[in-house]
């Protein structure tokens, strides 16, 4: 099959244009060679090594450690009547031999194969002795062990340059750093690669971040608001909240199910298969889940605790919209999550040097979430992406944040918590500014200090919003020896002197940002609900996740333009040729029922 790129593109996979480096990629490894490719997650990396395969004779061959995913990706290519197939452990010897048999005859445009197999004396034979059109190294900062992904599996891929030195390779990766992307460089003998970094920006994300006040409370208002029947991901720190949180959204009558390294493998699988393959599925997961989940059509990623670092942050929330459509990274957070991250980084048995580095990733977390300005802009600039405007698509920029001079209650916060000895919790010290009645104030006496009772002008929630910032922004710790007390540190002297103000965050209650909301692409109309259907039935029949027939996307532009004809619907983003033989009239009987 030789082809046009922008042919292919067309006829096979139904898209208009290329995405920017998309073409600049493809040309580079048409040519024969070899690429080195940066792209964000949902970027469309993807067609970057698909295309070349198609259009170069021989078999291309794509390294991935993903070995759950290949099967759908291998599904989503046949359905685009590419002939596709791959090479893991889980199969069959019988299914292996039919692949191996498909590749001899030179009948595959493309092979996935998990790199340990890659490994193994019969395949390296079996690849020497046929035609490779490139070899695609997918996730490939799984190379560098300065990364968090490492495989060993992937060092020996410097075989790859040294055996098949004619054969183009292109490497793939989300992460951007570049003592990562140096270590590709070298392990994989790209040093004559031509590099295509496209920018980090995920625009179709909108980024929120809320003051914690009653975390179940908000987080069933926002999915209830604008997510009602999407699929989604909330993300918790602990095994049992992730298990509590999905039963409690079960009750409130969504489909959620618990993901984490706790659940026997088979749990997880059957929980991560139905988030795939059903529509409308919240998984509530610890860190443990994410890595290869391909889905394109998560509409929300939650946090319900805050992430480690930016870097967590950005990966976790970049799981939300792959497709491009709109889609919301939401987190709401609070005084006792500042507190208790600082805690466990204080205690983790890592040596004085990482712990150095853990306290600077969270400190730029914090930095993050306390900001006033854009939460765009400081999310790029953190990877070393500058842009000058505001994005107008997080909650900063669609309601601007106030701020006030706290310097007179921050001060009244230090003094009451110097007072009464930095011996208690937030809890007391928040009791005695208030100028409340309790045993424990009683018990030591604390109704004589010369701060009980200062504290008036602000009810509970706002003293809890100036401590947050106070312990964020470091005049303030927990001490973990003496049971979370809170203490002053030396950054408080200047402040308490006289000598500085500050600035604080004037935090609002939780709205959700109306002006700009991402009511998500579902008008709720009776056509949406049939091509819905339609596709569900489908997907069923052909043993695919939904998605795999047509995304979101495609599926709202036939809502928009109605085509009756198969000519109209080939001009709708996503239908190419081979779905539109597949497909098409089942999906035009659908729209002409509405007609
Ligand atoms: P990545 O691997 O970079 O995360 P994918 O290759 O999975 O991204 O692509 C993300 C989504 O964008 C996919 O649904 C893909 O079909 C779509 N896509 C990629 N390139 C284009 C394009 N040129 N036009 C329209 N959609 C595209
Ligand atoms: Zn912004």
């Amino acid at each position: 099959m030789n082809q046009e790129p922008l042919n292919i593109l067309q006829k096979i996979f139904g898209y208009d244009q290329f995405r920017s480096p998309q073409d600049e990629v493809i040309s580079t490894v048409v040519a024969g060679n070899d690429a080195l490719v940066l792209m964000p997650t949902g970027g469309g990396k993807s067609l970057c090594y698909q295309i070349p395969a198609i259009a170069r004779s021989g078999t291309g061959v794509v390294i991935s450690p993903l070995i759950a995913l290949m099967q759908d990706q291998v599904d989503a290519l046949k359905q685009l009547g590419v002939k596709a197939a791959y090479l893991n452990s889980s199969l069959s010897a019988e299914a292996v031999y039919v692949t191996e048999q498909a590749l001899a005859n030179n009948e595959l445009d493309l092979l996935y194969i998990a790199p340990e197999r890659l490994m193994q004396e019969r395949t390296r034979q079996l690849l020497k002795s046929l035609q490779i059109s490139l070899f695609a190294i997918d996730e490939a900062h799984c190379v560098s062990q300065w990364g968090h992904d490492f495989r060993s599996d992937y060092l020996q891929l410097s075989f790859l340059a040294e055996q098949f030195p004619e054969v183009p390779r292109i490497a793939l990766t989300a992460t951007a750093d570049q003592r990562t992307r140096q270590e590709i460089i070298e392990r994989l003998g790209l040093q004559q690669a031509q590099q295509f970094v496209a920018g980090f920006d995920r625009p179709n994300i909108q980024y929120r971040i809320v003051q914690k006040d009653n975390a179940r409370a908000q987080l069933l208002k926002f999915i209830l608001n604008e997510h009602a029947n999407d699929a989604g991901i909330v993300y918790c720190m602990s095994r049992k909240k992730t298990e509590a949180t999905a039963e409690w959204l079960c009750k409130q009558g969504f489909k959620a199910l618990p993901y984490h390294a706790g659940l026997s493998a088979a749990l997880r699988e059957t929980h991560q298969s139905r988030f795939l393959r059903e529509d409308g599925i919240i998984i509530v997961a610890t860190i443990a889940f994410g890595m290869g989940i391909d889905k394109p059509d998560v509409r929300f990623v939650a946090h319900l605790d805050l992430p480690k670092s930016v870097e967590a942050y950005y990966q976790e929330t970049g799981r939300a919209g792959r497709d491009g459509q709109p889609s919301n990274a939401w987190m709401t957070y609070g005084l006792q999550d500042v507190i208790m991250l600082r805690q466990m980084m204080e205690e983790s048995s890592a040596g004085e040097e990482h712990k150095r580095v853990e306290r600077q990733k969270l400190e730029a977390m914090l930095g993050l979430c306390e900001i006033t300005s854009c939460r765009r802009h400081a999310l790029l600039h953190y990877f070393g992406d500058d842009s000058d405007e505001a994005c107008g698509n997080c909650d900063t920029c669609i309601t601007p944040v106030e701020t006030w001079d706290g310097t007179e209650v921050a001060r009244k916060a230090l003094s009451c918590v110097y007072r009464t000895d930095q011996r208690f919790g937030v809890n007391h010290v928040l009791d005695v500014l208030l100028g409340k009645d309790t045993e424990k104030i009683r018990q030591f006496g604390h109704q004589q200090l010369s701060t009980y009772g200062i504290g008036k002008e602000l009810d509970t929630n706002q003293w809890r919003s100036v401590f947050r910032q106070l312990v964020a922004r470091g005049y303030l710790i927990a001490n973990l020896d003496s049971y979370g007390a809170i203490q002053l540190t030396p950054k408080c002297r200047p402040l308490l002197r006289g000598e500085e103000s500050i600035q604080l965050r004037k935090d609002v209650s939780d709205k959700p940002a109306l002006r700009k909301s991402v009511r998500s692409p579902k008008p709720s109309s009776a056509l949406w609900d049939a091509l819905r259907e339609c596709r569900k039935a489908l997907a069923e029949e052909h043993g695919v996740p939904p998605y795999v027939i047509f995304h979101d996307a495609t599926l709202m532009e036939m809502m928009e333009l109605k085509p009756t004809s198969p000519q109209g619907l080939l001009h709708i983003s996503g239908v190419g040729q081979s779905k539109l033989e597949k497909y098409g009239s089942q999906f035009i009987e659908v729209i002409q029922r509405f007609d």
